[in-house]
């Protein structure tokens, strides 16, 4: 099974194959909107004409390089974890944490305090 992590680490994006700091190939499907972030190839307003060409101010210097956010766990750090789905994030993740991301060992720590602490008050 591929991981996600792996995608990243070699460095390239995952579908034109550019390396980071370049452009993507015309037509990614990694390439966000320059103006509104959503995919390039699909954003009619800024990106593409309504005959699928792309548009001349998009083409002009507009766009941006490939750059690699990383992802982390929000607690420990740990790069790229694991993707697990958890049917009990909302009612285990404190709201501030419910956008990031967590490895499972930190989802389990912060489930197993929350339902220690909840039990010892009350
Ligand atoms: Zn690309
Ligand atoms: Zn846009
Ligand atoms: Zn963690």
């Amino acid at each position: 099974m591929r991981k996600k992590g792996e995608m990243y680490k070699n460095r390239r994006c995952h579908d034109c194959g550019v390396e980071e700091g370049e452009l993507h190939v015309l037509g990614c499907d990694f390439e966000g909107c320059p103006e509104c972030g959503n995919q390039a190839i699909i954003c009619y307003e800024h990106c593409v004409n309504p005959d699928g060409s792309f548009k001349e101010d998009f083409l002009a210097g507009a766009r941006y390089p490939y750059i690699i956010i990383p992802v982390a766990c929000a607690r420990c750090l740990k790069p790229y974890p694991d993707l697990f789905h958890a049917d009990d994030w909302d009612e285990v993740v404190p709201p501030d944490i419910r956008s990031k991301v967590l490895c499972l060992g930190c989802y389990e720590f912060v489930k197993d305090s929350r339902h220690r602490s909840n039990r010892k008050s009350g």
